[in-house]
């Protein structure tokens, strides 16, 4: 009996420490701000010259460039949709804490657009509010150009609207 079981309390246990560190790299991700503690600067290399970025902290990958306005309603309109669904054809009781996990989900994402605004849209009045912060202002244009400067928006359409 020994082989098998040897390689299935093997396979549990790589599956279990799999589990951990995939758990550990999401609380990486989940506290980090992509900012060196010590300098407050960006943490930020990119990773090709459409604007995506990999942080040298926690590992996350995402897209620099400037997300559209209607774009990013959109998306928040198709997610308000998909989890409202979601939730009315749940089952009451067995997805009772789904139901309500999802419920603050779609008021969460509701506020992405409202702080896109004012965190990238509107830096200045941010600056302006939080002078006390320790990041610099150019801290935000080297973050802020970095889709610019590398990505060809094409002729016309209001995509470059906001840059500076
Ligand atoms: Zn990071």
């Amino acid at each position: 009996m020994g082989k098998n079981d040897y390689g299935r309390t093997k396979w549990t246990t790589i599956q279990e420490e799999e589990r951990k560190l995939k758990q550990r790299r999401r609380q990486l991700m989940a506290e980090c701000d992509h900012r060196d503690p010590e300098t407050g600067k960006l943490a930020i290399k990119a990773i090709d010259d459409r604007g995506n970025v990999r942080c040298k902290l926690c590992g996350m990958e995402f897209n620099s460039v400037m997300v559209p306005e209607s774009e990013l309603n959109e998306s928040i309109d198709t997610l308000h949709n998909a989890i409202q669904q979601i939730r009315s054809y749940s089952g009451r009781k067995e997805d009772r804490n789904l139901i309500v996990a999802f419920g603050k989900l779609d008021a969460d994402i509701e506020t992405i657009a409202e702080q896109y605004g004012r965190v990238i849209r509107d830096p200045e009045s941010r600056f302006n509010k939080k002078k006390k912060k320790k990041h610099k202002h150019n801290d935000y244009d080297s973050f802020g150009f970095y889709g610019a400067d590398s990505v060809s928006y094409g002729s016309g359409g209001g995509r470059s609207k906001g840059w500076r």
